[in-house]
């Protein structure tokens, strides 16, 4: 196994979904895909995204606290408060490290003003204007990043592919104790690939 290769099996071990480290190896080898709890939620309409060149890191940051946001919560919120399809982001991220689907990936999502054509949104849930990131939730923002940037063959290191909503919009977002984290999740995607 070179360095590559474990360090997706050390991902992949961490985050629980295999037992058994051969069946692991085996698996690294061939495809692969964070664990990612389908919802299958309703979206009053579709739209595909041409193109993918960024990735989006989100807070939820409600300002009454630092809360744990479900994929549902949010798409019952943005659906039924702001009047969007459903759900703006592609995935949440649980306070336990949960990642569940929310927009579909293909789908244009509404998580950046004027870059939703080109994005993947990640809301990682909480308020971290007024907490840190807990390290479960940390590993997989980490995973989930890394395989979309194998999956649509982006360059991590490259400017402008994984950003915090703040470098597109005038927002906090993704608040003040997750952004500066984002070179180390850079980093991490490309010692991935
Ligand atoms: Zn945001």
């Amino acid at each position: 196994m070179d360095r590559r290769d474990f360090l997706k099996f050390a991902a992949l071990t961490a985050s629980g979904i295999f037992f058994q480290p051969e069946k692991a190896a085996a698996y690294v080898l061939d495809t692969w895909e964070p664990p990612i709890r389908k919802l299958f939620l309703e979206f009053s309409e579709y739209e595909e995204r041409p193109s993918t060149e960024v990735i989006v890191v989100h807070h939820a940051g409600f300002p009454d606290g630092d809360k744990d946001s479900s994929a549902e919560e949010i798409h019952k919120f943005h659906k039924e408060t702001n009047g969007w399809a459903g759900i703006g982001y592609h995935f949440v991220i649980r306070k336990d490290g949960t990642i569940e689907q929310g927009r579909k990936l293909m789908a244009v999502g509404a998580h950046a003003y004027q870059h939703n054509k080109n994005s993947v949104g990640i809301c990682v849930a909480g308020n971290f204007n007024f907490v840190k990131v807990p390290a479960v939730q940390w590993d997989s923002l980490k995973l989930l990043t890394a395989w979309l940037c194998q999956k649509f063959k982006l360059n991590p290191m490259k400017r402008g592919v994984i950003v915090g909503h703040k470098d597109l919009n005038d927002t906090t977002c993704p608040g003040e104790n997750l952004y500066p984290k984002l070179g180390e999740l850079r980093r991490y995607c490309r010692d991935f690939e």
